[in-house]
C-alpha cells in the first residue's frame, strides 16, 4: 500500500506571530512545520509540502538543514482549499491513501497515524476524532445556553482517503470547507471516525504554543551509551561512519564502529527499548560486515514505531592514534543524516587517555554516548 503526505504549511498565522508564516515559527529551536514532517515521515512513501509563494526558499534551507530527504515543495493558494488541490496535483498516479495534514499540529502519534490510514483503507476516508469533554453552551441574542455534547466530536488531522475519492471530492465541489473530510461528505460518501489524541492539538495562539514549547521540553528522555571494540591489522577503521586512515581497524561482527554503538546504546536506553546486542545480535548472518550506519538508521526506526524520536546527542570517542579531530565534521554529518536532525545537534568529541588503559596501549578504541529523545505518543 503506498501512502502520500500532503503537509500544508502555507497558512498566514495571523492570530499567533503577526508577519510570519506560522508553520516557520520556531518550537524547540526548529520551525514548527518539522516536528509533523518528522512524524508523517516514516509513514508516507512520497512527501508533499505546500508552502506560501516566496516562502520555498526558507522552506528547503529549514529541510536541508534538519537532513530531511526527499520533500516535493508545492505552492499554495488564496485558501486552504486551494493549498491543498495543489498539493493534491503532485500526488504520485500510484498512491493508494493521501494523508492531509495541518503543519500548525507537530504531534500526531504514530499510532493515531496508523488508525487513519487503516481507517481509510478499510473505509475510503477516515478521519481523528475526540469527544468533546467540556460542556458547550451557545451564545443567543445575548444570552447563553447549555448545548448537549452527545456525540459530538472534536476533528483532527491528519486525514485519511483512498487517492481516488479525495480527488473526486475536490474536483466535485468548488466550496472552501474547514476540513476535507466534508468535501467527501458532500459526494454522499461517510467518513469514518478513528481514535484521536489530546496531543495532537493544533497551534493557534500564543497560549497553544506555550502548551507545545512544555510537550517538547517535558517529554524529554535521556540515555547512555558505551562500547569498546580491539584494534587488530587488517580491517579498516570505521568510526561516526567514516573510514580513518590508520594501520589497524576495529574488530566485530559489524563494521566495529564503536562510537556508533555507543550512539545506538544511548538512544535505545533513553526509550527503554533494551540494547543492540538485542536488536542486531551478532549470531545473525545479516549483520556481518553492516556498515554501522545502517544499524543507527533502523535503531532509529525502532524509535518510530515505538514513539519516540531524537532530540540530540554527544558522543566521545576514546583513542590515544590517530587523531581524530579531521573526521569529525563528517561523522557528525553522518550521524544528523541517518537521524534526521540539524548538525548542532550532534556533538562528536575525541580524546585520549595520555597513554593509560587498553586505550592508551592502542589494544582498542572506546565510546561514550548521552542521548536525549522526545516522546511522540
Ligand atoms: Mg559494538
Amino acid at each position: 500500500m503506498k501512502v502520500c503526505g500532503i503537509l500544508v504549511a502555507a497558512g498566514a498565522g495571523t492570530r499567533l506571530q503577526a508577519g510570519m508564516n506560522k508553520a516557520l515559527t520556531p518550537l524547540g529551536g526548529e520551525p514548527l512545520f518539522l516536528y509533523a514532517l518528522r512524524a508523517l515521515r516514516p509513514f508516507c512513501d512520497h512527501m508533499i509540502l505546500v508552502v506560501r509563494e516566496g516562502e520555498s526558499g526558507l522552506f528547503e534551507d529549514a529541510l536541508r538543514a534538519a537532513h530531511q530527504g526527499p520533500v516535493h515543495l508545492a505552492t499554495g493558494g488564496q485558501e486552504r482549499r486551494h493549498s491543498v488541490e495543489n498539493g493534491l496535483k503532485e500526488v504520485p498516479g500510484d498512491t493508494d491513501i493521501v494523508l492531509i495534514h495541518d503543519a500548525a499540529r507537530p504531534f500526531p502519534g504514530p499510532s493515531l497515524i496508523r488508525r487513519v490510514i487503516q481507517g481509510a483503507a478499510a473505509y475510503g476516508a477516515a478521519v481523528p476524532a475526540l469527544p468533546v469533554k467540556d460542556t458547550l453552551r451557545r451564545q443567543e441574542a445575548g444570552l447563553t445556553r447549555t448545548l448537549s455534547r452527545e456525540g459530538v466530536f472534536q476533528v483532527q488531522t491528519p486525514q485519511g482517503f483512498q487517492r481516488d475519492l479525495i480527488l473526486r471530492a475536490y474536483a466535485h465541489s468548488p466550496r472552501s470547507l474547514t476540513d476535507d473530510a466534508g468535501l467527501v461528505e458532500l459526494l454522499g460518501e461517510t467518513v469514518s471516525l478513528s481514535e484521536g489524541d489530546a496531543r495532537n492539538f493544533k497551534i493557534t495562539t500564543q497560549e497553544d504554543k506555550k502548551m507545545a514549547e512544555m510537550m517538547v521540553s517535558g517529554a524529554s528522555r535521556t540515555g547512555t551509551g558505551f562500547d569498546v571494540h580491539r584494534l587488530v591489522p587488517g580491517r579498516a577503521l570505521i568510526l561516526g561512519g567514516v573510514v580513518i586512515p590508520h594501520g589497524t581497524g576495529l574488530l566485530g561482527h559489524s563494521d566495529a564502529d564503536a562510537a556508533l554503538h555507543a550512539l545506538c546504546d544511548a538512544l535505545l536506553g533513553a526509550c527503554a527499548l533494551g540494547d543492540i546486542g538485542q536488536h542486531f545480535p551478532d549470531s545473525k548472518e545479516e549483520y556481518r560486515g553492516i556498515p554501522s550506519l545502517k544499524l543507527l538508521e533502523k535503531t532509529r526506526q525502532i524509535m518510530t514505531d515505538s514513539g519516540f524520536c531524537p532530540l540530540q546527542c554527544d558522543l566521545t570517542i576514546v583513542a590515544q592514534k590517530p587523531m581524530l579531530a579531521p573526521h569529525i565534521p563528517a561523522m557528525r554529518k553522518n550521524i544528523a543524516q541517518a537521524l534526521g536532525l540539524r548538525e548542532e545537534k550532534v556533538s562528536v568529541k575525541a580524546t585520549t587517555t595520555e597513554g593509560l588503559g587498553f586505550e592508551g596501549r592502542e589494544e582498542g578504541i572506546s565510546a561514550q554516548a548521552v542521548a536525549m529523545v522526545r516522546e511522540t505518543a
